[in-house]
């Protein structure tokens, strides 16, 4: 544990001072040229960067915060599917494997829902996963820098300017861009992408790392409730010995400034975990949109958070993130070797993220929908069904179809989803 912390200093130490010294080379010198700029650090700007440079092109992945990975803005939850198929998965990202999920109304009701080996999953400790997949896009040949934040960017005839306030002020020229900033991101503004949220389709996450807590650390819970979290729904995330990510998120369209994402965690907390004491707290927006209509361009393309890729009904982006990430840094490595960065050629991306997960997170969009209608006695019964189903056979497929029996319409949305 000891060497992994040197090394992790010393990558994140030799990020930082990239960002520092090229800086003050390129003042004496030209502006630095680049093949692909990738603008934003996290899974899918990593990804899709370490794709691109493994493909020999000359890459730059820039992030405006001091360290990859932190602070982490997230409950850490992913499904063991999108880690092993971008990853060959390391111990000390695994704050826990995960079995299965309990259910839980707010009157009370639990269902247990057992995980099969395929759908299993982990609660991650992003600022270890974040920060390796970081160093493996450095690994792979990428530049990398962090506080580096990219402010503005112009479009020339054949490249872009882009303008970076890090130490100093500075500008690199690139033939293409991958804006991966996230969910409050600007960079596709900045290349004429309206990506402004409607108040119902952002909610505002609160979580907190609970100690002293007494759960089983080995299922998540998730709790359902108008009087819990209007409009979203509570989570307990396992950590290890006493340990659990606690959260919630609130729909914007339903929080006040009185009765906020604090106001409904504090309440919940002080009920539940009396005695817990509050190691961290994260705070960030979650996007539960459509994906982005358009989430290319000429010349560029947007990935992960940034093209509003997270499911709808749980808010989880991770695995969307490492998918378009990847098929991002695909196109573009494609389009690079071809010379063609024409918007024409890009759409290709689009269609591609909407055949592996836009599709499905668009339909969660109207399940979401259905869902924050639903009143407290609604997921009463919802989960008094569900109790009554055999956790070995309670899947997605079973738990939508009971929760939506009475909704033909969503019934037939389901059966394009998981039937
Ligand atoms: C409270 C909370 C709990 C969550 N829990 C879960 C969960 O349990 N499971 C799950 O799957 N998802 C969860 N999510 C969502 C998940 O965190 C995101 O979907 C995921 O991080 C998206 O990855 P990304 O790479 O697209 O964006 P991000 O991880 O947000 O990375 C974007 C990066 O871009 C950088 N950036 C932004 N602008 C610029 C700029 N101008 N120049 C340079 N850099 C820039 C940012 O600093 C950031 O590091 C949660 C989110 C929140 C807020």
């Amino acid at each position: 544990m000891i060497i992994i912390n040197v090394l992790n200093a010393i990558y994140a130490l030799k990020f930082v001072l990239q960002g520092l010294f090229s800086q003050r080379r390129r003042r004496k010198s030209k502006v630095e040229k680049y093949d692909t700029v990738v603008i934003g650090g996290g899974p899918a700007g990593s990804i899709a960067a370490r794709t691109i440079a493994e493909k020999g092109f000359k890459v730059l992945l820039l992030e405006k915060r001091q360290e990859f990975g932190r602070p982490v803005r997230c409950a850490e939850g992913v499904s063991k599917k999108w880690l092993e198929k971008y990853t060959d998965i390391k111990d000390k990202w695994i704050s826990r494997p995960i079995k299965g999920a309990i259910l839980k109304s707010p009157g009370g009701k639990k269902a247990l829902m057992q995980y099969n080996e395929s759908d299993r999953g982990y609660i991650l400790d992003r600022s270890v996963f974040d920060f390796d997949l970081a160093v493996e896009a450095s690994e792979s040949g990428a530049t990398v820098r962090t506080k580096n934040r990219v402010e503005r960017i112009e479009r020339n005839k054949d490249s872009f300017k882009i303008y970076i306030e890090g130490f100093n002020k500075y500008i690199v020229e690139s033939k293409t861009i991958i804006a991966a900033d996230g969910v409050e991101g600007k960079i596709p503004r900045m290349l004429g992408i309206n990506t402004i949220l409607d108040p119902g389709d952002i909610e505002f996450g609160l979580n907190y790392q609970l100690e002293g807590v007494d759960i089983n650390q080995d299922y998540i819970e998730m709790i359902g409730g108008n009087e819990l979290a209007p409009g979203g729904y509570v989570w307990i995330f396992p950590k290890g010995e006493h340990s659990a990510n606690v959260g919630l998120g609130v729909l914007a369209s339903r929080s006040t400034k009185e009765k906020n994402a604090k106001y409904f965690l504090d309440k919940f907390v002080s009920k539940r975990f009396p005695e817990a004491s509050i190691s961290k707290v994260v705070a960030g927006a979650v996007t539960v949109a459509k994906p982005l209509k358009k989430m290319y361009g000429n010349s560029f393309l947007i990935v992960g958070d940034s093209a509003r890729l997270s499911n709808p009904l749980t808010g989880a982006g991770i695995g969307n993130a490492l998918e378009s990430g990847a098929l991002a840094g695909e196109t573009i490595s494609k389009a690079l070797e071809k010379n063609d960065f024409s918007e024409n050629n890009f759409k290709e991306y689009q269609k591609k993220v909407m055949k592996s997960v836009g599709n499905t997170s668009k339909k969660f969009y109207h399940i979401k929908e259905a869902f924050i209608k639903f009143s407290d006695k609604d997921i009463d019964d919802m989960i008094t069904l569900l109790s009554q189903v055999d956790p070995e056979k309670l899947n997605l497929k079973k738990l939508l179809t009971i929760t939506f029996k009475n909704n033909k319409e969503i019934i037939s949305l389901l059966k394009k989803i998981v039937f």
